[in-house]
């Protein structure tokens, strides 16, 4: 069986422990590999590693990291298939979407950042007659990288790229459920040439590596992603140390339907944002509010259409859905399910488990799941299920979609089906979110900022945000004499 290794000064290392944990593949229920159950030990000998790397790695001219960075892109989309086979059996999503959006992205981040880089310029400020102040943009130091399960190589180099392009060393933590793109990256960094102990990837659970980097005072910033109670117990860790915090955290997005939208793309797409992944991305709109003149057609031909997608094994070409990514994670779905109808709701479609056959057969599958007759206020459409399951419900006006979609404790993204311009402007206004997309879902430019307000985080990320997070910024003045 396949043993995941720490990379820890360039080199791979065995658990200081000694001990492993099981990491199951989703897809069959069984497990396939042992990762390290890594503990602070392991984070010492990192974060020593990093402190010894980082004066080479942060005096070294821009264009020569760049030029690593852009190699290890390259490596990684020279073994593109093999990367979207091993996230696909980690995750248990479909082969087709880790090939077409996992690894792909991963790769334009490493490479987006490593060009970002070239053009980050930093501002001056004349004082007329008196003198010029110039802000310095240093590096901080040794940083931490926090990142979730759900699009594991996707989020873990949307964090570890900007860091190390802007001339950090870096600690970095996959989730101990999907830990195996990770390992892969850190064998594309040595073959890449990357310089030892300037990327440390320290596997293990939350509660010890995790808290270890939030402990650690050496670390002097950390960019989570995560839910956001464990946001919660980093920032009240972190703050009396005074570290830098970035946290994207959970979401429960509203997707608001107006009657004059293109009905045609606002179903196709709302079939996408309802379920990609298994509905398990921050991004995914979980409560759907449509217009009361088109909200029976809408909902029936929504029914109709998701009721049809397959939910398959992970490499059948035809799976619009896959396996979750754990049992428990499906027992919580499932408790949000049964939670929904002790609620009120109607189950339209799906609801259950979906039992495949053979070596399939223990595998955590769920059928697409869309609820009506809910309450807006209710916590089956207050909290985040995170899940292939949505809510649908009717509005007649503006203000009240507004104030539904409002509502909850979260404000990460939200999606707005209108051909009325005005309107258009007005809701995207009005809703209280970091992102809004109107007549589209997931269209990402990686210079934009990303990031969500009220629960759904602190800070953002994306372009030259996540270049000023991983720097410090040094005003200096000079007289004019
Ligand atoms: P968790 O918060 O459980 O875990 C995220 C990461 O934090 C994992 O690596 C986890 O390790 C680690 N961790 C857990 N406990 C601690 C701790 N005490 N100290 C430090 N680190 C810890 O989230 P999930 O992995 O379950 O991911 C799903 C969540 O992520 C959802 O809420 C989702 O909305 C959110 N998310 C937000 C995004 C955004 O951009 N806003 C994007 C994608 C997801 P381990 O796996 O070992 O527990």
């Amino acid at each position: 069986m396949k043993e995941i290794k720490n990379y820890i000064n360039g080199k791979f290392l065995a658990p200081v422990s000694g001990d492993y944990l099981d990491n199951i593949d989703p897809s069959r229920g069984k497990v396939y590999s042992k990762i390290p159950n890594s503990t602070k030990a392991d984070i010492d000998l990192a974060v020593d590693a990093a402190e010894n790397a980082f004066p080479a790695w942060s005096n070294m001219p821009k264009d020569e990291r760049s030029a690593i960075m852009v190699k290890i892109a390259d490596l990684i989309e020279a073994r593109m298939d093999e990367f979207a086979h091993a996230e696909s059996l980690d995750n248990g999503k479909p082969v087709s979407l880790a090939n077409h959006v996992d690894i792909p992205r991963a790769v334009s981040n490493i490479k987006f950042f490593a060009t970002a880089i070239l053009h980050y310029a930093a501002e001056s400020h004349y004082m007329e007659g008196v003198g010029i102040n110039y802000t310095l943009r240093k590096p901080i130091g040794v940083v931490g990288c926090i990142s979730p399960w759900n699009l594991p190589l996707y989020l873990f180099t949307w964090k570890i790229a900007p860091a190390l392009a802007a001339g950090n060393c870096v600690i970095a933590k996959p989730s101990e459920i999907t830990p195996m793109t990770a390992f892969m990256l850190s064998e594309v960094c040595a073959e890449a040439g990357l310089p030892a102990g300037v990327l440390n990837i320290v596997h293990g659970l939350g509660q010890n590596v995790g808290d270890a980097i939030t402990r650690d005072p050496k670390i002097k910033a950390i960019s989570f992603t995560g839910g956001t109670s464990t946001g919660a117990t980093i920032a009240k860790i972190a703050a009396p140390m005074f570290k830098k915090l970035s946290l994207e955290l959970g979401g429960k997005n509203p997707n608001i339907i107006f009657a004059d939208c293109d009905f045609k793309k606002a179903l196709s797409t709302t079939i996408r944002s309802s379920f990609a992944n298994q509905g398990q991305i921050c991004l995914c709109g979980s409560r759907i509010f449509v217009e009361r003149p088109i909200y029976e057609k809408f909902r029936d031909a929504f029914v109709e259409k998701v009721s049809q997608s397959k939910v398959s094994y992970p490499e059948d070409p035809e799976a619009k859905l896959g396996a979750l990514v754990s049992e428990p994670h499906l027992e919580k779905v499932l408790s949000y399910i049964a939670l929904a109808k002790e609620e009120g709701g109607t189950v339209l479609t799906g609801g259950e488990r979906v039992f495949l056959e053979g070596e399939y057969a223990g595998g955590y599958y769920l059928r697409p799941t869309i609820i009506e007759g809910l309450a807006f206020d209710c916590r089956t459409n207050q909290e985040e299920i995170f899940g292939p399951v949505v809510t649908i419900t009717p509005f007649d006006t503006e203000e009240e979609v507004l104030m539904m979609a409002n509502s909850t404790e979260y404000g990460l993204a939200a999606t707005v089906w209108t051909e009325n311009l005005s309107r258009a402007h007005r809701v995207a206004d009005e809703i209280h979110s970091g992102i809004v997309w109107v007549n589209a879902w997931l269209v990402r430019d990686l210079r934009t900022p990303f990031g969500g307000v009220k629960n759904s985080g602190v800070g953002r990320e994306g372009g030259f945000e996540a270049l000023n997070f991983f720097t410090e910024p040094k005003n200096v003045f000079i007289a004019k004499g």
